[in-house]
This record gives C-alpha cells, sequence and structure tokens, in this order.
C-alpha cells in the first residue's frame, strides 16, 4: 500500500501526482491531479488511472511506461478540451509503482495565444496608416507634375494617418499604464450628475449632426461615489461616443444614473446596429471590433480602456445587446471607496 506520510507536502506542491499500481489502479492522487482532472480524490480508491483522467493517450503514455520499464514523458492536449499537459511517468521500482507527474500548462498557452493574437493586431492596426504614408511619398518621389488640389489632398491625407498613428499610440501607452497600474487612480468625491452633464454637452453637436435624441436622466439625490473624475471620463466619452458612432440617424440614446443598493448604477442605452450575440463577451478584448472594415476609424481599445478603470475602481461593467436592434451598457461603481 502507498504510504501516505507525505501527503500534506504533496497537496501543497502545483503538479499533479498519481502513485498507480502495476495494473493502473490508482493507490494515491493529490489534490492538483484531482483539479486538473476534475474529479473528487477522496473518491478515486479503486478507481483506475483512465477512469481518472478519461483519456486514452494519457492512459496510453502510463501502459508504455509499465510494459517497458522505461520513464516516458510526453505533451497531450486533451481531447475536447482546451487543456495541455505535460506527463511524465516514471517506474518506482523499490515499491513496485508508477510515479505520472502532471504540469497542467493550458493557462500558460492561453497567455501565450492572447500575446501573439496582441502583436498580431497591434502589426495591423500600424500597418494601414503607414501604407497610406508610403504610397503618398512614393507618388510624390516620382517626380510627376502634381496639381495644386491634388498636392493638398495628400498633405491632409498625411495628415489624418499621422493623427491615427498618433491616437493608436496613446491609447495602447494608456492601457499599458492602466494595466501596470502607474499613475494609480487620483480620487475624489465628485458630483457624478455634473460630470456625465458636462460628457454630454461633449458629445451633444455629435449627436445632433447625425439626428439622433440623446436624453439624459439622472435620478435626484444620487450619492456622489469616490472616483478619478479624468478617468471616468473616459470611460463615459468612449460609451457614449461608440453609441452615437453604431446608432443611424433618427435613433436615440438614453442615458440613465440611478442608486443600486451600494452602487451607482449607469445605463447607456442606444437604438443602433446591436451586437451579433457571439461576440458580446469579446468586444472588450484589446483591437476586438466587431465589423473591422465597417468603422476604420476606431481603434478597438476603447473598451479594455473602460474595463480597465472600472475594474480599478472596484466596479463592473457588461453589455447587452440584439442585433438589429441596439446596444446597452452597463458600469457600476461602489459608493465610498
Ligand atoms: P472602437 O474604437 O472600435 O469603438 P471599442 O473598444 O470602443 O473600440 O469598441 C469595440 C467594438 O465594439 C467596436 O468596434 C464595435 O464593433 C463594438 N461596439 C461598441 N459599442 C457599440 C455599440 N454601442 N453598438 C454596436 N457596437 C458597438
Amino acid at each position: 500500500m502507498f504510504d501516505t506520510g507525505y501527503s500534506y507536502l504533496l497537496s501543497l506542491i502545483e503538479e499533479g501526482i498519481f502513485v498507480l499500481d502495476g495494473r493502473c489502479q490508482i493507490l494515491y492522487m493529490n489534490q492538483a491531479a484531482a483539479r486538473i482532472f476534475n474529479v473528487i480524490a477522496d473518491k478515486t480508491r479503486n478507481m483506475s488511472f483512465i477512469e481518472a483522467v478519461r483519456d486514452y493517450e494519457c492512459d496510453a503514455l502510463v501502459k508504455k511506461c509499465i510494459n517497458t520499464g522505461v520513464p516516458q514523458t510526453a505533451s497531450i492536449k486533451i481531447r475536447g478540451k482546451n487543456q495541455y499537459l505535460d506527463l511524465k511517468v516514471c517506474p518506482d521500482t523499490e515499491n513496485r509503482s508508477y510515479i505520472v507527474i502532471v504540469k497542467d500548462l493550458s493557462e500558460k498557452r492561453h497567455l501565450e495565444e492572447i500575446r501573439r493574437d496582441f502583436i498580431s493586431n497591434v502589426s495591423h492596426e500600424f500597418r494601414t496608416p503607414i501604407s497610406s504614408i508610403k504610397l503618398i511619398a512614393e507618388t510624390l518621389a516620382d517626380g510627376a507634375p502634381i496639381d495644386s488640389e491634388v498636392y493638398k489632398d495628400f498633405l491632409q491625407k498625411i495628415n489624418v494617418e499621422a493623427d491615427k498613428l498618433a491616437h493608436m499610440t496613446d491609447e495602447l501607452t494608456e492601457l499599458s499604464r492602466l494595466e501596470n497600474n502607474e499613475p494609480a487612480l487620483i480620487k475624489d468625491t465628485l458630483s457624478i450628475g455634473a460630470l456625465v452633464g458636462q460628457v454630454v454637452q461633449r458629445l451633444q453637436a455629435q449627436s445632433d449632426k447625425k439626428g439622433l435624441r440623446l436624453n439624459l436622466d439622472i435620478a435626484p439625490d444620487l450619492p456622489d461615489p469616490v472616483i478619478d473624475q479624468y478617468r471616468i471620463e473616459q470611460v463615459l466619452l468612449n460609451i457614449i461616443h461608440n453609441a452615437i458612432k453604431f446608432t443611424d440617424p433618427g435613433g436615440s440614446i438614453s442615458i440613465s444614473i440611478k442608486q443600486q443598493g451600494s452602487e451607482v448604477l449607469f445605463v447607456v442605452r442606444d437604438t443602433g446596429i446591436g451586437i451579433p450575440a457571439d461576440e458580446l463577451s469579446r468586444i472588450f478584448e484589446r483591437f476586438y471590433k466587431v465589423n473591422k472594415a465597417r468603422d476604420d476609424e476606431g481603434t478597438g481599445l476603447g473598451l479594455a480602456i473602460s474595463r480597465h478603470i472600472i475594474t480599478a475602481h472596484g466596479g463592473k461593467i457588461w453589455v447587452e445587446s440584439v442585433e438589429g436592434k441596439g446596444s446597452t451598457f452597463f458600469f457600476t461603481l461602489p459608493i465610498g471607496s
């Protein structure tokens, strides 16, 4: 029988550990192994390895070690799951048992994927304005005579593309600062009504130009949360600006703010184009845009920045939407934190 004298020590280890007999029956498994394979550690007595792990590749590796007496290692992706494991199986000749060590690499792989996507998105977003500027420079360098109107148009295009690059760089810097929590939030108790009023005033002209109705409803006696004014202004500007951008002329946008328990709840509802259900969970990701071709002015960074700001305040942010009918963005801010 496997001596469990070290079971406390083994329970502290991050790697999953199994001790098996020569018939692949489990003699012992630690908590990490139970967590990785989603089984209850106490219920594995008389259970075989395959019953616990439910994966034939893992089982085959163990059997190979038992049959050959040679230690085995393999990287295995669990079928039907997004789980990547490193397995090592060693014979323990003295105890006539076999030790299986399992490292769960899923989280690491997931982070690597996010990093890869991020780099490819940054390159993609920067490439378009750079190509436009380069094309204009090449045309000018050609030396062919150019009409003064075309020349002016070229200069304006260079300006617009340079602005896009500058805007993207600013947003990326802001995102990276927020991720590193620097500078920390500058919190103050502020009249939330006045703050929202200012933001709405700034966006009113844009909304009027598109023929949209912009309604503001602030509950009376609203308590003022402790917030970083500049950052919350950024969130409101981004969400309301998106609502204007993605709502067709004749539509409406309503902003309401009220107290809900120990929080202030902000709701921005539009009657715009909406967001497909399968993309709702992704729009807070860096660079995510539902339709990259439709709106080339946005960077896809605004909501990622907003989510950081709201969570740094201890609040939550989420969205509900019906494609073709409109979207509603919600966020909360705790009162007095
Ligand atoms: P962007 O700068 O592209 O607006 P955001 O991060 O603010 O970046 O938004 C990401 C994407 O989410 C947008 O490109 C758009 O596809 C979608 N989106 C955001 N707000 C709305 C809205 N009110 N209605 C429809 N789609 C929206």
